[in-house]
């Protein structure tokens, strides 16, 4: 009996439960990889193209490390997936087919609505349980009662708990307290020097990929200079990287922002999650066995642990929770259509114009610049989320449908009611000036509120408050931001108003 194993682009992961159980259960033999790459799936938005060389390479090599264990392939590449299902189902007539559960909502609709028609009477589909999330797996959180609100932080202990993470013996938090953020928002100090991203020499598979990838429209940035991870040897080795290069850095300057590195000391490890090359309780444990070495600082180590099992984790709960309505969500009632600069970077904010240059080069920001800039200007500029999720989609390299509604439409913009953040991440120019070296050199002045050199994020700020003056008091966490406004006299609030209407109009 034949039996197809259809394994996704974003399932990379080393023992592929779909492949196990059919090899377990059928026979090695037996057994028919499938893997799709789908040329129109590629052009329905315009992807960064580093990101289109990611996948289509590391698919590549996953399907050729397979091909060395024995395992036959059917590497398809096609108009659809439709079309490449059909055309694997002519020529290898199984009877069977098994497939991991999709992370994402319109994968997992594929999976179970569109496939088995597809697959009609004469082929089974059996689909089993996604095991590149922990709470998919697991499931350890008890369900809060629809529409109540389950914050991060009980998430997150719920999940150190249940999975034995940085406790004690007694089960008490590891370094005496959950959360060590206080210690992580530290601005970098002009003679620190992040060490440089790892960088991987494509090989001639991936060259010939970004050949390919070069030429597809419509797209963003270019495939030159592509130096990701495309296997998961070098994915771990870019995980060795992090742990021996920047772990230690990685909590204190978190926060930062700087025009002297790209990406600090993050890890840069979200696109080989994302699509199976690594998994997040591997990261997890080494990153606690680095802490009992001693390399790496409590704060750091917490903050990583964080990142994985509290954020990563809360946002794919959420997404399941939310999903299929997220995507409507606009509790802000935003309706501005996009700023044509987020997608060329010409705009003399200089702290903007950095991250968009560096989103469109590389497919990559980290995390502040992600939400306190790009995101932070799209909430005080009034933009519609699903317009904001789709430039997000495009523009990164681990962006995935199952990802950004939570990110974007959730904690950036407050769109989803508060249900996934208690409130939305707004900050001034302060802020950004206070957390680095972005305002250096712009053409606004970090420190003006309005008139000629008013800086955008000032007078879109206060026109902010403004307007949401009355919802923002009744939120303990945002009533703070309010009572700044006694700084600002009636004159002073009619010229915020004023510039921010003018500048929103020529938007
Ligand atoms: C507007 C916006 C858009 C974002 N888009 C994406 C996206 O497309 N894909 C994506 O994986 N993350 C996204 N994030 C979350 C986070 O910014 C990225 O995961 C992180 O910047 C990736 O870089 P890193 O690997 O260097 O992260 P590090 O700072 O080194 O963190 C370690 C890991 O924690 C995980 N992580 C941390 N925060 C989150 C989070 N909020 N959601 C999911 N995973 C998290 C990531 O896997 C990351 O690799 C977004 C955040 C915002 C505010
Ligand atoms: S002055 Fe304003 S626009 Fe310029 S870099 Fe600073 S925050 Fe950005």
């Amino acid at each position: 009996m034949i039996v197809s194993v259809w394994i996704l682009g974003d399932q990379l992961v080393e023992k592929h439960p779909a492949l196990m159980y059919a090899i377990e259960a059928y026979g090695r033999d037996q057994v028919r990889v499938v893997m799709v790459r789908s040329r129109q799936h590629g052009v329905i938005r315009p992807y960064q193209r580093k990101r289109l060389v990611l996948v289509y390479s590391a698919m590549r090599h996953y399907a050729a490390t397979l091909e060395t264990q024995g395992i036959v392939v059917d590497f398809v590449e096609s108009d659809s997936f439709v079309g490449g299902l059909q055309d694997h189902l002519s020529h290898c007539r199984p009877e069977k087919m098994v497939a991991m559960e999709a992370s994402s909502y319109p994968g997992r609709l594929f999976q179970t609505k569109k496939l088995p028609e597809l697959l009609g009477d004469s082929i089974a589909l059996e689909l089993v349980p996604n095991t590149q999330f922990l709470v998919g797996q697991y499931n350890p959180i008890p369900d809060p009662k629809p529409d109540k609100r389950y914050v991060m932080e009980n998430f997150y202990r719920d999940m150190r708990r249940h999975f034995d993470v940085l406790l004690t013996a007694e089960g008490t938090p590891v370094g005496g307290g959950w959360n060590f953020d206080k210690e992580n928002r530290q601005k970098l100090p002009k003679n620190n020097t992040p060490p440089a991203d790892i960088f991987f020499e494509p090989d001639e598979v991936t060259r010939r990929i970004m050949a390919e990838v070069e030429a597809i429209e419509p797209a963003v940035g270019t495939a030159a200079g592509f130096g990701y991870a495309v296997t998961r040897e070098q994915a771990l080795q870019a995980f060795d990287h992090f742990i021996t290069t920047r772990f230690e850095q990685f909590g204190p300057y978190e926060d930062a922002l700087t025009k002297r590195s790209h990406s600090l000391y993050h890890s840069v490890l979200s696109p080989y999650l994302n699509i199976g090359l690594l998994e997040p309780m591997e990261l997890v444990r080494a990153a606690e066995q680095a802490y009992r070495d001693g390399r790496a600082p409590i704060n750091s180590v917490e903050g990583f642990i964080r990142q994985i099992i509290g954020w990563r984790e809360f946002m794919y709960w959420q997404y399941w929770r939310q999903m299929p309505g997220m995507l409507e969500k606009n509790a802000w009632q935003a309706t501005r259509p996009l700023p044509e600069f987020f997608w060329t970077g010409e705009t003399d904010m200089a702290c903007m114009n950095h991250a968009l240059t560096r989103a469109i080069d590389t497919g990559y920001n980290h995390h502040i610049e992600r939400l306190m800039v790009l995101s932070n200007y799209c909430m005080l500029a009034g933009i519609d989320p699903a317009v904001v999720n789709d430039w997000f989609t495009s523009m990164y390299i681990d962006a995935y449908d199952w990802v950004m509604p939570p990110n974007v439409i959730g904690m950036s913009l407050n769109a989803d009611d508060g249900l996934t953040a208690t409130k939305p991440y707004i900050a001034s120019a302060n802020y950004i000036n206070k957390m680095g070296d972005l305002c250096k050199g712009c053409r606004f002045n970090p420190k003006q509120r309005h008139g000629e050199d008013g800086c955008p994020f000032n007078f879109l700020y206060w026109n902010f408050i403004l307007q949401h003056e009355e919802r923002l008091r009744k939120n303990p966490r945002l009533g703070k931001n309010v009572l700044g406004l006694r700084y600002l006299d009636e004159a002073e609030r009619s010229a915020v108003r004023r510039q921010a209407g003018a500048y929103l109009n020529q938007l």
